[in-house]
């Protein structure tokens, strides 16, 4: 048996009640395997079997009172997985899918991920299957006190900077950040994605979902082609996918879908920047489902069908797909349905999209694959940016932050496309990735010793 499949073999024994944890680790350490012979010192060092075991994971109760004075409990986790180039970074998801598993997965992404951007940050995740849909302000504040209460002694500016995701935008942070505060007594770079009054930096809200964009574009630059006049697949309707809405927008596309876990809308004739603003009203502020986006602008809804559902069954054409929503959202038929109706060019904004299988579709089918890690590290990017205006206590331009992470993306590009080149795999991003983001850790985790 090989390193790496020795490797697999022992997590999947070890974590079988992990599946999203198992999938992560396998995509990874099989796209590591040309480092194994170039590498020796990582193997003598059994490198590639400690990475997939996290430093430590904490799992706590989260008790709170609804605002009929019903007590609920809830799980809250962190996983702090890997802090060999820097504090443990990495958000915070509120969904009732979170479970160990869910948050392994994360954190194990997070470690290659972060250490991409070429920033000092290591790779952590947390969060709790507490659901937000339908509680009240007051509710949603109870259980983020609730939850930092015991989060608190686990993180801090130099330890551990835990950010938002799924579940958890503005609104949360603001909740965690003060509840911290209060009991900390401190006014420290503790949270990343905070509001502009107090530490926030420019840019962040729109970090993930442009970077997915900017990512996108530089795929598509080595073909000579860009976003004018492209049709734009985008799914999900938070955070990541309106600002990847945005910049397909700024950059001349067409962006002519969004979604929820309810349904999904095809606007033919685009969601352009007035629709957007409707859009973010809707779901940061309103908190509605993306339905009355149909019933407002007299568009299709296809209710319990996913984006790639849609594509699939009513032959939706497109020529870009950016899947923003959450794990796993397409399988091998689906993406066979996406390269049959167009696709040449896929840019993960959510945490890997794509199953195993999907993957294997669109390198067989010549599509530009932009894996997560490479392509939504945007988001993490200026989080580390925040970090540093937080430490040097000033606050740079919007413009400034922007044009970092633009560079912080074509860069990312640059490392995976010379990774993949150097190992013997030229143009393949997911192994490029992999390979650009392990190295460094490996080394830094080499340089301590057997701790
Ligand atoms: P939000 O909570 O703002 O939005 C999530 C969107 O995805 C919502 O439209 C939600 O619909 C939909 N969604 C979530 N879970 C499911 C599901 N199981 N099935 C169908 N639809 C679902 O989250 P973000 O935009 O922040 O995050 C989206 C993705 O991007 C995640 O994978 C996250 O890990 C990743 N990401 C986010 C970063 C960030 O900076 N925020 C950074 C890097 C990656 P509904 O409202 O119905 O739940």
């Amino acid at each position: 048996m090989s390193v790496i499949s020795d490797v697999i073999a022992k997590v999947k024994e070890k974590d079988s009640s992990q599946p999203e944890f198992i999938q992560a680790v396998t995509e990874v350490m099989t796209t590591l395997e040309p480092t194994v012979e170039k590498h020796p010192e990582f193997v003598k060092a059994n490198i590639y079997e400690r990475i997939v075991e996290p430093d430590r994971a904490i799992i706590f109760r989260v008790p709170w009172e609804d605002d009929k004075g019903v007590v609920h409990v809830n799980r809250g986790f962190r996983v702090q997985f890997n802090n060999a180039i820097g504090p443990y970074k990495g958000g915070l998801r509120f969904h009732p899918s979170v479970n160990l598993g869910v948050i392994k997965f994360l954190g194990f992404e997070q470690i290659f991920k972060n250490s991409l951007t070429t920033l000092p940050m290591g790779g952590g995740k947390g969060g709790s299957d507490f659901d937000p849909k339908g509680k009240s302000d007051r509710e949603v504040m109870r259980f983020c006190y609730a939850f930092m209460r015991e989060l608190f002694r686990h993180i801090g500016a130099d330890v551990d900077v835990p950010a938002g995701d799924i579940g958890v935008g503005g609104r949360e942070i603001g909740f965690m950040y003060g509840y911290y505060k209060k009991i900390r007594n401190e006014h420290t770079g503790v949270l990343t994605g905070k509001g502009l009054e107090y530490g926030g930096s420019l840019i962040r809200p729109e970090a993930t979902g442009y970077g997915t964009v900017y990512f996108a574009a530089e795929m598509l630059a080595t073909r000579n082609l860009d976003f004018k006049g492209k049709r734009v697949i985008v799914s999900g309707s938070g955070n990541v996918s309106q600002y990847a809405v945005e910049k397909v927008n700024h950059l001349g596309g067409k962006a002519i879908t969004l979604s929820d876990s309810n349904g999904t809308i095809v606007d033919e004739e685009g969601i352009d920047a007035k629709k957007l603003a409707y859009v973010m009203e809707l779901k940061n502020v309103k908190r509605g489902r993306i339905k009355e986006y149909a019933d407002k602008y007299k568009v299709p809804y296809y209710e319990g069908l996913s984006v790639w559902q849609v594509i699939k069954e009513k032959g939706l054409k497109h020529d870009i797909a950016l899947p923003c929503a959450t794990q796993n959202e397409i399988n091998k038929e689906l993406a066979e349905a996406m390269v049959k109706n167009g696709c040449m060019c896929v840019s993960e904004g959510a945490n890997m999209p794509s199953d195993l299988d999907a993957i294997k579709v669109y390198q067989s089918n010549n599509v530009l694959y932009g894996p997560a890690k490479a392509a939504n590290a945007g988001g993490v990017a200026t989080s580390g940016l925040e970090m540093s205006q937080n430490s040097l206590r000033l606050s740079w331009t919007r413009e400034e932050v922007d044009q970092r992470l633009h560079n912080i993306m074509k860069n990312i590009h640059k490392s995976c496309l010379d990774a993949a080149e150097a190992y013997g795999k030229k143009g393949d991003y997911l192994t490029g990735a992999n390979i650009a983001g392990f190295i460094k850790v490996a080394k830094a985790m080499l340089a301590y010793g057997i701790v």
